[in-house]
């Protein structure tokens, strides 16, 4: 399908900063035009406070934004079954919500990142972006985005680190980094 109105696949990537941080952005955009947005965090648990999620809570009742991994940080070198087993959830989740059309906006933070070290496949990421409806727009995030991925999207955009205040030992502040 290539009409004007069918869901766009948008991606995020490279290894600036700013890729989660863009996709929220775009998701009070689409709160601003009264759509409803999926926010999935996939490699990230529960327990991790984001001043998104806050806001979300506070805020946007039209945002909701859930996390689909655990605390511990995930192998990227040899990943634990644990993590494959909940990348492999959340995709099932994202699925569910694309098909549902509930959503304007459905985010997949982070899904380059848990495809690129083999917690799900590229060809599931691109089964799943083959189905989305009218209506539904799609956007996925994280570092080391697979080419094929690249391919079939309709925007990629690549941050590229030019500078990060961490090089000069500043720690991940509150507003900033969470
Ligand atoms: P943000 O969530 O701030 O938009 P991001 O989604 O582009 O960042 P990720 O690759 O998801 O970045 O990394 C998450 C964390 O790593 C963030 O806290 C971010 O500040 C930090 N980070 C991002 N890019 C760099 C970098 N080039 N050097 C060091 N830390 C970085
Ligand atoms: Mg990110």
């Amino acid at each position: 399908m290539d009409s004007a109105n069918r869901g766009l696949v948008m991606v995020y990537t490279g290894n600036g900063k700013g890729k989660t941080t863009a996709a929220l952005g775009l998701a009070l955009r689409q709160i601003g035009w009264g759509r409803r947005v999926l926010f999935l965090q996939f490699m990230k648990g529960e327990g991790n406070v984001y001043g998104e999620r806050i806001a979300a809570q506070k805020y946007l009742p039209l945002l909701e934004i859930e996390q689909l991994g655990r605390e511990e940080f995930v192998n990227l070198s040899d990943p634990d079954p644990i993590d494959r087993k909940l990348a492999q959830q959340g995709l099932e989740r994202a699925k569910e919500a694309i098909k549902s059309k509930q959503y304007g906006l459905v985010v997949l933070d982070e899904v380059c990142v848990a495809t690129a070290c083999g917690l799900v496949s590229a060809e599931q990421v691109i089964e799943l972006l083959g189905a989305v409806p009218e209506g539904t727009d799609v956007v996925l995030t994280g570092r080391y985005c697979p080419e094929a991925i690249i391919d079939m999207a309709d925007m990629v955009s690549e941050v590229r680190e030019v500078k990060h205040h961490y090089k000069k030992g500043i720690p991940a502040r509150e507003g900033i980094e969470f």
